[in-house]
């Protein structure tokens, strides 16, 4: 990537990262620590639960097959009294003792019964199996060969054509001679009731098997297993399981099954117990669920607050001070940033804009005044204290308008010095100007009491606008301006009359339509040459000018 374009997308980057976007961020790197460690808590605690599910499971599975072999030994412990019995007493009574006996409460024997050498039952104490023949049934041989006690396989009964498992024990344990064996008929539905604290677990099964895998008991819940087959997975590695090796074997297939395998110590019976972790993870992971929403929520609640800390906080009070400043610029000087509803953050720089509004404002008003007083100036005479021409002009065109406006008539007095040049010569330029100054005086008085504008209008050349003034007014006026300058008798020793005087033309106009203030002008000054020649200090009025006939009236 090119210098410019990485500057380029840095700044863009810049532009979309705004404050409230900054602040999201520092929110969401204050919470991401807390929230990664929640997660990591939430998932040790799955794997802490499902380990704690496994070893309770796996000291459930041994407590039961500890209860279960306490039943074969008390099945052996019968059959072997039962033969001793046999042995010891009389042949004939051996019959009803081992009947009698079942009489005492025993719920794990269904059924117990003596087989002869051939096979034949000869007593039980249920009278169906009397007569039948079970020599052909392993459990018999292998006690006849064993001379110890044995526990069947799962089998079918010939008359009774249910399940069952069958314990034997031969006499001949105790009497050599004798080849009679004992048996008992063990109570499933015993075995299985022993298994009561296996069941009601969501995901987990647990089945007592023989050695060909068949269920020989289970949880009340499962009951239906009973008589049938585990699955093919599970039994591989339940009858894997050496009759000799450990007593617990515990593993874990690809399908996420925990599998406990329990010998039966003295049989070939095992008791296996299933944990499926998905299925007991399911209400972990409901629990894992909830946790990780509240997290969410916390975060979603986090970052709201930042969004709505930086409004209130940050964008706020920047739009506030934005908008002062936007008012001002546009001309309000009043305008002032208010502090009190601004974060303390930005007390100093609202008291900063305040402090330069306020500056700015006082500079305003002194540039207003200094314009003004410019302006004044620069329609001023300095020498005479009246308007300069330029002032004159613009009161006279709006003068003019007004006068046309109202038809009123407008006369103006143009004034000259008499032999100001002589003046100058006889007492020198600066006191050719004090003079001008004393005419001016004079002529100020005049504009006073008249409600006229005076004015310099150049050199030794005065004015004197009287708005809604008619001739004969004016004539009185321009009489007073000369008698006043010849009262104030100024000595001028090279004039006529040995004091400064003043010519005066007089003109007057009605205003209209077409007409032009520069001929009001030209009429006054028509009349003043015509003072001049009727020997000067004197008033002369150009007569009636009516402008809009463009007719100048020869001066009387
Ligand atoms: P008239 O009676 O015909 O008006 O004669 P005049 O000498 O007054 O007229 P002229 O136009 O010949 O001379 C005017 C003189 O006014 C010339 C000039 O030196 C003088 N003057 C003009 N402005 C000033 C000024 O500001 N100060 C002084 N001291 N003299 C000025
Ligand atoms: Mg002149
Ligand atoms: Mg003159």
């Amino acid at each position: 990537m090119s210098r410019i374009a990485f500057i380029r997308k840095k700044a863009k980057l810049r532009g979309m990262l705004g404050i409230r976007a900054r602040l999201v961020v520092l929110a969401l790197i204050l919470v991401s620590p807390l929230m990664f460690d929640r997660v990591r808590v939430l998932e040790e605690q799955r794997t802490a639960q499902i380990g704690a599910i496994a070893s309770e499971l796996a000291t459930l599975a041994q407590r039961t097959a500890d209860a279960q072999r306490e039943v074969i030994s008390s099945v052996e412990a019968v059959l072997k009294s039962a033969a001793y019995i046999y042995a010891s007493a009389d042949r004939s009574r051996g019959c009803s003792i081992l009947q009698s006996s079942l009489r005492v409460d025993l719920p794990s024997i269904r059924m117990l019964a003596i087989a002869n050498r051939d096979g034949i039952i000869t007593c039980s104490t249920s009278s169906m199996f009397v007569g039948a023949n079970v020599s052909d049934r392993s459990y018999f041989r292998r006690a006849i060969e064993t001379k110890g006690f044995v526990v069947s396989d799962f089998l079918v009964g010939r008359h009774t054509r249910t399940g069952t498992v069958l314990a034997g024990y031969p006499v001949a344990a105790i009497d050599g001679d004798d080849s009679t064996v004992m048996i008992a008929g063990l109570n499933l539905d015993w075995l299985s009731d022993i298994m009561g604290n296996l069941a009601g677990r969501n995901g987990v099964s647990a089945a007592l098997i023989d050695g060909e895998g068949t269920v020989l008991a289970a949880p009340p819940d499962q009951r239906s297993l009973v008589g049938h087959k585990l699955e093919p997975a599970v039994l591989e590695f339940a009858l894997a399981s050496a009759p000799q090796g450990r007593e617990l074997m515990t593993s874990k297939d690809d399908n996420g099954q925990l599998l406990s395998v329990v010998r039966i110590r003295g049989t070939s019976a095992r008791l296996v117990v299933v944990l499926d972790e998905n299925k007991v993870s399911a209400g972990i992971n409901l629990d894992i669920r909830t946790a990780y929403l509240q997290l969410a929520l916390v975060c979603l609640f986090v970052l709201l607050g930042a969004l709505i800390a930086a409004e209130r906080l940050i964008v706020q009070p920047i739009s506030m001070l934005t908008e002062s400043a936007r008012k001002f610029a546009q001309g309000d000087w009043s305008v002032r940033a208010s502090r009190t509803r601004l974060p303390a953050e930005f007390v100093p720089l609202a008291r900063a804009f305040n402090g330069m509004a306020a500056q700015l404002g006082q500079r305003e008003r002194e540039l207003v005044a200094t314009n003004h007083r410019l302006t004044v100036m620069a329609s001023m005479d300095l020498l005479s204290g009246l308007a300069n021409r330029r002032g004159f002009q613009s009161r006279l065109d709006f003068e003019w308008m007004k006068a046309q406006q109202s038809g009123s008539r407008l006369s103006l007095l143009m004034i000259d010095v008499d032999h100001f040049k002589l003046f100058n010569d006889s007492y020198g330029h600066p006191e050719g100007d004090a003079c001008l100054g004393r005419i001016g005086e004079v002529l100020a008085g005049v504009a006073d009491a008249t409600g006229g504008l005076a004015a310099r209008y150049g050199g030794e050349e005065f004015c004197l606008l009287l708005p809604a003034t008619e001739a004969p007014r004016a004539v009185q006026v321009g009489e007073m301006v000369r008698d006043g300058v010849e009262r104030l008798c100024l000595p001028h020793r090279t004039s006529l009359f040995q004091r400064v005087t003043v010519s005066i033309g007089v003109g007057c106009a009605l205003p209209s339509g077409d007409s032009e203030p520069g001929e009001l002008v030209e009429a006054a000054d028509a009349a003043l040459y015509a003072a001049k020649h009727r020997g000067r200090n004197t008033v002369v009025e150009h007569g009636f000018v009516r402008v809009t006939d463009t007719a100048i009236a020869i001066a009387s």
